[in-house]
Order: C-alpha cells, then sequence, then structure tokens
C-alpha cells in the first residue's frame, strides 16, 4: 500500500479487491458496460449528510453546491436530503429545477451572467445571487419587461479572506460579488419596489482543512452579515454563509475536525442581535458532501519499463480526471490515494508510475507509487474523487472515449 492516507483506513475488501457500496471494483465496471468509471456510492452520501447534520447546530441549513458534482442522479439524490441547491450555470439550473425541489430554495451564482440565463432564473423563480452592478441594473429591466419580481440576494465580496483555504475566492479584488465597501451606498438605493430583496451571501474560499481559519473567516462573516442587515431595506431572510469545509487529499492532509467549528458557529447563531435574528443561515457545500463518495476507477491496458522505471498505463486519465492529474490548480503535484483495486492484499509490491493513454508528460494517474505488483487488465481507483472530477476535466482532448459514471 502506498503512504498511509485517512481515506485507506475505511475501506472493505473481499477476495483481495476493493468494495464499494458492497460491490467489487470489476463487477462495478461490468453493470456500468466498461471502464473507465466514475461510481459515487449512495450509502457514503447519505452517510456523510447524516454525520454533518448530526454536529452541526440544527437551525443552520445545508445546501449543496452542485459543480462539484452535477450528475442529475446526484443532484436528485443530494435534494432529498438537503435544504437547498446551488447552482452556478443554467444548464445546473435546469438540472436542480428536474429535482422537483422548491425553487425558492435553488440559488444562483456565479460572475458573468448572461441576460437569457437572469431571465431564466427570474421566469422560475430561484434567487439570484447578484455579483455585479450591471447585474442588479440588469435585473431591474427584467423586472419590467417580465412583469415579475427577482428574487435577489447581494454577493459581498468581503474585506477579508479565508486563511488556509486551497481556492481563494475573496478579499482583495475579486471577480465575484461586489465589494463590501460598496454595499451601504447599494442598500441605500435598493429598489424593492423592483426586486425581492432576499439577503446576502459571503463566500469566501474553498477546500480549507483548518477549523481555526474557517472559525475566524465564520466569525468575521457573521459581522459583515449583521452589519449589511442594518443597513438592509427590508427584513434579510438569508444569508449564505459559503463553505469552504475541505476533505484530505495528499499525504500529510488531516480529516478536518467539524465539531470547533460548529461550537462556533451555534455560538455566532446564539449571539446575533436585532433583524439579523430572524435571518436564516445557510452554509453551501460541494466538495465536502461527495468528494469521499467518488471513486475513479481505470484499467491497465499497457506495462512497460523504460531504462529501469515501471510504467503501468491506463485507459483513464487527466482527460477524465484533471484534479488529479495535478493540473486543476496545484502548483506541486502531489498524489491522491491510489491502489490496484483488484489487489488490495498482495504482497509483493514494485515502483510504478501510472500513466494515462494522453500525449502529454502531464497525463499522470499517480507518480513514484509503491503499490502491489499490477497487470495488465488490473484495476486502478482513485480515491477522493466524487467532487471536481467528470465534469471540471477535459474530456474532448485527444478524442478518447467520455468517461462512464455510476450512482449506486
Ligand atoms: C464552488 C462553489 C461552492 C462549492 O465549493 P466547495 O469547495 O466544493 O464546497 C460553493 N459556493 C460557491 C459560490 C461556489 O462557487
Amino acid at each position: 500500500m502506498s503512504k498511509k492516507h485517512d481515506r485507506l483506513e475505511r475501506i472493505n475488501v473481499r477476495d483481495n479487491e476493493l468494495l464499494i457500496a458492497g460491490r467489487k471494483a470489476s463487477e462495478l465496471l461490468e453493470i456500468a458496460g466498461g471502464s473507465p468509471l466514475y461510481v459515487y456510492s449512495r450509502t457514503e452520501l447519505n452517510d456523510r449528510v447524516k454525520e454533518l447534520r448530526a454536529v452541526m447546530p440544527e437551525t443552520l441549513k445545508l445546501h449543496y453546491a452542485i459543480k462539484a458534482n452535477p450528475m442529475p442522479a446526484v443532484v436528485q439524490h443530494m435534494s432529498t436530503m438537503l435544504d437547498g441547491l446551488d447552482v452556478a450555470s443554467h444548464k445546473e439550473m435546469l438540472v436542480a429545477l428536474g429535482t422537483g425541489v422548491n425553487p425558492e430554495t435553488i440559488s444562483f451564482a456565479g460572475p458573468a451572467k448572461q441576460v437569457v440565463e437572469l431571465r431564466a432564473a427570474v421566469s422560475a423563480g430561484i434567487i439570484v445571487n447578484v455579483e455585479s452592478i450591471l447585474e442588479l441594473e440588469r435585473l431591474y429591466t427584467i423586472s419590467d419587461e417580465l412583469g415579475i419580481k427577482p428574487k435577489v440576494a447581494l454577493r459581498v465580496n468581503p474585506d477579508f479572506e479565508l486563511k488556509s483555504s486551497g481556492m481563494k475566492m475573496a478579499g482583495g479584488p475579486k471577480q465575484f460579488g461586489i465589494d463590501a465597501e460598496l454595499m451601504p451606498e447599494i442598500l441605500a438605493n435598493l429598489d424593492t419596489s423592483k426586486i425581492d430583496f432576499k439577503g446576502f451571501h459571503i463566500f469566501s474560499g474553498s477546500q480549507n482543512l483548518k477549523a481555526d481559519a474557517l472559525i475566524e473567516a465564520h466569525g468575521k462573516t457573521f459581522e459583515l452579515a449583521a452589519r449589511l442587515t442594518e443597513l438592509s431595506p427590508s427584513q434579510v431572510e438569508h444569508v449564505n454563509i459559503g463553505g469552504g469545509l475541505g476533505i484530505p487529499y495528499f499525504p500529510g492532509e488531516k480529516t478536518l475536525d467539524v465539531m470547533p467549528v460548529s461550537e462556533n458557529l451555534q455560538r455566532l447563531l446564539n449571539n446575533r442581535k436585532g433583524a439579523f435574528q430572524k435571518a436564516e443561515i445557510v452554509m453551501e457545500l460541494g466538495r465536502y458532501f461527495v468528494g469521499d463518495a467518488g471513486y475513479y476507477l481505470c484499467k491497465v491496458t499497457d506495462k512497460k519499463i523504460s531504462r529501469g522505471q515501471t510504467y503501468l498505463m491506463t485507459d483513464g486519465g487527466l482527460h477524465h480526471h484533471l484534479s488529479n492529474s495535478g493540473n486543476f490548480g496545484q502548483v506541486i503535484r502531489k498524489n491522491y490515494p491510489v491502489l490496484i483495486a483488484n489487489r488490495l492484499d498482495s504482497d509483493e509490491t514494485e515502483k510504478v508510475e501510472i500513466v494515462g493513454p494522453l500525449c502529454t508528460p502531464l497525463d499522470i494517474v499517480g507518480a513514484k507509487l509503491e503499490l502491489p505488483k499490477a497487470d495488465v487488465n488490473d484495476i486502478v481507483v482513485v480515491f477522493q474523487s466524487g467532487a471536481y472530477g467528470a465534469t471540471a476535466s477535459p474530456q474532448n482532448f485527444l478524442s478518447h472515449p467520455h468517461v462512464r459514471e455510476l450512482l449506486i
């Protein structure tokens, strides 16, 4: 087995083979009709939501940010367990509406929204998280044109950032949201005869594994939300405080301890004053809900030795799993947890490089791994693959077949 990872301490094995949702990896490939394949475990999705619900404050609303994994079956499933869905494009909006949830529990964030997207959102009755002054003006126009009052939340670019975040999305100049310092004037001039003002969206970062950093960001987010609520022209119905809860990918990364984060949130909820007390607080999470529950499976198609280095070549790679290849924002490439799914207990190991079928040295599935000796037709599994996989990868690059997906 490669370097110890939290994730690998929770795997089930039968006949030397990895079990996902109670089925062998080889059986899952049969069901899917071949490889490569993303498998998402319904049980693991359920457990994850239940575990988080059990520790988080009861009044905190939990939303699923569907861009992490927009497979319609996954979104449908998550919609039955959570309080709302967050979308970031028109197509995601249609997937969210397809679940049948109340449109008022769907919010649409994202920079550079097109007018057609805004009109669709307003017509559907979902909440638009406004990201710029021009976008707000467009919604006033749409209100006149359609005779429907757009449901609007203002996305704020806070005056702080989420420390230790894998992807900083706020603080300083940003393409996301409206700068916090502009909000007083915007709120003073908000035309509530044309829009139905709902509240605020304050998202400060993604993929955070440090409870301390999240606690600090939540404190500042509540402070900012309290200030903005005071200035609001009508009762603030909800404040979306973003997400940011991360999952461990690389050797040395530890599972986030959500307990202190939850305790802090409970304190912040209790200590609210005035009109802010009546606002619903929403946390939106993508990766945290689905990341652990997904597995990428591909098959070894060739094995060769080049100047002493052993290569396992697979039918899967960067075109399906860009983030695992190390080309989705990582500065230094590190391995996700990777194993040979049908040789989990084998004692004889070898050092291998696992590479995909693309004509680029960037197409790495796993580098410098010590794994059980593998052969052609063996199954490689990449763990932590439920978020930012199939749809966050350049599937058309080199025109190989697209990846299969299975929720089971
Ligand atoms: C991407 C995104 C999320 C989800 O982030 P995760 O790190 O996957 O939890 C939530 N909210 C907004 C506005 C986003 O853009």
